[in-house]
């Protein structure tokens, strides 16, 4: 089983509509979205959830009111400004680390699970979906990332699919790198703007540290042509393949719109035809 993890230095370059169309064009595959931040690869994929789970890998303190004694030590002790003047636990700043737990001479202090997010099993019109949501304000992005990969994997196993998609987050941070370890492949959604040719470096570098195949697509290619030369440039230097050259195309925003991918609403577009011999060119070098 294969892996391919779709990437973009920042939001906003068209991976997510990219990573559902191949999921569209791929007939034997499971789909993990790995932007838990901001998942949206469902408002183009609609999936139908058979499973959820709540996400927990961290803690959070609570005070038992009846046993404490007010003495202000936890208070005193929480290097993260979490206990209130008038000792509650503020669970958003609460870093779970526990000292208040230790501090307290009452042991009115108790450490419980802290539900961050959950993470979902669903059936699409295509194959199966791993997908998930972090509650806002919740960190451990990079676990549930991780957890979602997790998830594919035993899909694609038990289903015998031989090829996972993984839409990554944007940016280069945690929850990035979770959605590139152990893939074989990413393929790089850019656009030709100068902040597009920063990020793409970026990724590229984050790639090669991890020893991940890349792949290039320039999206909108035709806006400026000569930021697009410069990042032809820069992948030749690099040795980096641009496996799509895809135009701008009003009909990608109308099928973001009426809730569709572009393969399935223009078809015969010309963006339509590129994604598919992208996905094609792609699938065969994995
Ligand atoms: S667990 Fe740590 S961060 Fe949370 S309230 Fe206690 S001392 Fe503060
Ligand atoms: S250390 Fe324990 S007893 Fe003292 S204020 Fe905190 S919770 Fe109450």
């Amino acid at each position: 089983m294969k892996q391919l993890t779709i990437l973009s230095g920042k939001g906003g370059t068209g991976k997510t509509s990219i990573t559902a169309s191949f999921a569209v064009l791929a007939k034997n595959a499971v789909v993990a979205d790995c932007d838990v931040d901001a998942p949206d690869l469902h408002m183009l994929l609609h999936p139908e959830i058979m499973e959820t789970r709540k996400f927990s890998v961290s803690k959070v303190a609570v005070i038992d009111n009846k046993k404490c004694t007010h003495c202000g030590l936890c208070r005193e002790n929480c290097h993260f400004d979490a206990i209130t003047t008038d000792l509650t636990v503020e669970v958003s700043a609460c870093e779970g680390c526990g000292l208040c737990e230790r501090v307290c001479p009452a042991s009115a202090v108790t450490m419980v699970s802290r539900v961050s997010g959950e993470s979902y099993v669903s059936k699409t019109a295509y194959g199966f979906m791993s997908h998930a949501m972090l509650y806002p304000g919740e960190s451990n992005s990079g676990k549930l990332v991780t957890l979602v990969r997790q998830n594919a994997r035993l899909l694609a196993e038990k289903e015998n699919c031989n090829i996972v998609i993984i839409d990554g987050s944007p940016g280069i941070g945690c929850p990035v790198i979770a959605s590139i370890t152990g893939a074989d492949a990413a393929l790089v959604v850019t656009e030709p703007t100068l902040s597009g040719i920063h990020d793409l470096e970026r990724v590229l570098k984050l790639l090669d540290h991890f020893n991940v195949v890349s792949f290039v697509c320039i999206n909108m290619y035709d806006i400026n042509t000569e930021n697009t030369n410069q990042l032809l440039s820069f992948c030749k230097e690099n040795g980096v393949e641009i496996v799509g050259l895809l135009p701008f195309d009003p009909e990608v925003t109308r099928a973001l719109v009426n809730g569709k991918t572009v393969v399935e609403y223009a078809p015969e577009g010309g963006v339509a035809k590129e994604i598919e011999r992208m996905w094609k060119n792609l699938s065969g070098s994995l």
